[in-house]
């Protein structure tokens, strides 16, 4: 057998080796009316594939397929898919189903859909398993496939489905523009593309790094102001209250100095944690009350924001800074571990997948 009926993917089964991936064939989910088929072209490597296969949130459904920052061609459509034709290139994202009808979609907040389905390591509500983008091939409901505009190149966009949206929802949902002071937290996939969005949207821009390492790159992105956390002394009471809010895209608790980035924001700023450290954070009710902060949290960005987001990188040429690796069990070894170990600028592209898909 093999596509429509299967597709081909590389696929981790231990979490104790979690770095250990090998090429497995696997049924796709049933295929539904609104549903497109992606031939997968390239795929970013995100900090949550290595959080998933390293069993670091919880234990994965294994044999599991990560991968959710996905491009590539339109290769079937159901009856019902409207606005895609064969061959067209797109993108597929972290997120492959909601319900659509809930007030919460209705909403346009189908990110936030109390049945959501992710890429990968999930099931849909009928069962069949979600498989991600280390893959041959993808089949997804069309609502969560978006055309990619002429301007964007496949390899620097990929990373822009989960890391790029993941970052400009929160920006906009909040007000960034002109005016508005936004401290970003943590220079990794996520955070590049954050100082990117907000230098683009018009705000003044913090970035708040734990070393001087990846200063120079911040500033090369569009940082005004950068502080290394772990180095600088004083560096909140130097700030001050300023910030109207920060976005934090740090994957670790470890030693995150949640008293300093909640003090240098305005009265009722807030902090909103995109990164999911597998490791609780440490709060004490006192570190709230001098400013009235609030800290929250974002999960990716609804289809109208994929599309602007798309747009705007369009518009002003913003591409991923990224390395490439070809999809292979060598590749991917590379790439997990060096991911885990945060020795990527600033991410991962896996390529090559003709080569490895035949
Ligand atoms: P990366 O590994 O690329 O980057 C993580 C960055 O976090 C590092 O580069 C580092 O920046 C910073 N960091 C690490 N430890 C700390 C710490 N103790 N204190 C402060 N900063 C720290 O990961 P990604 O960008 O791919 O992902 C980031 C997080 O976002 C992950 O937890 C991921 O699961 C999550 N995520 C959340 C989504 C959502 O919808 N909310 C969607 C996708 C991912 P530096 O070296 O500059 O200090």
């Amino acid at each position: 057998m093999a596509y429509p009926d299967t597709f081909e993917g590389f696929a981790v089964t231990d979490t104790a080796k979690w770095s250990t991936t090998k090429k497995i064939e696997f049924t796709p989910k049933t295929f539904q009316e609104h549903d497109i088929d992606v031939k997968i072209h390239a795929c970013g490597i995100c900090g949550s594939d290595v959080h998933t296969v390293c069993g670091g949130w919880a234990k994965p459904d294994l044999p599991v397929i990560p991968g959710h920052e996905i491009v590539g061609e339109v290769v079937r459509v159901g009856p019902k898919v409207e606005g895609f034709e064969i061959g067209q290139r797109v993108g597929v994202g972290a997120q492959v189903w909601a319900c659509l009808e809930c007030d919460t979609c209705k909403d346009n907040n189908e990110t936030y859909c109390p049945q959501w389905v992710d890429t990968y390591n999930a099931t849909y509500p009928d069962g069949d398993k979600a498989w991600g983008g280390y893959s041959s091939h993808i089949r997804v409901h069309d609502h969560f496939v978006f055309p990619i505009p002429d301007e964007l190149p496949t390899n620097a966009v990929a990373p822009m489905l989960c890391a790029g949206i993941t970052t400009y929802s929160p920006l906009v949902r909040n007000g960034a523009g002109p005016g508005k002071k936004v401290g970003i937290i943590g220079i990794g996939g996520l955070g590049h593309f954050a100082i990117m969005w907000a230098r683009a949207l018009g705000c003044e821009v913090y970035t708040f790094s734990r070393t001087h390492s990846k200063e120079a790159d911040a500033k090369k992105l569009g940082t005004d102001h950068f502080i290394a956390t772990w180095e600088d002394k004083d560096w909140a009471k130097k700030i001050g209250r300023k910030l109207d809010f920060i976005i934090s895209c740090g994957n670790s608790a470890t030693n995150f100095d949640m008293d300093g980035y909640l003090s240098v924001l305005k009265v009722h700023g807030k902090l909103i944690s995109v990164g999911l450290p597998e490791e609780p954070f440490t709060l004490s009710a006192g570190s709230f009350i001098k400013n009235g902060c609030y800290l929250g949290s974002s999960h990716l960005g609804n289809r109208q924001e994929m599309l602007d987001m798309l747009k705007l990188a369009a518009e002003k040429g913003i591409g991923s800074w990224y390395e490439e690796l070809p999809i292979s069990e060598e590749g991917l070894k590379e790439g997990l571990e060096r991911c885990h170990s945060n020795d990527v600028k600033y991410r991962f592209t896996l390529t090559g997948y003709d080569k490895a898909f035949k």
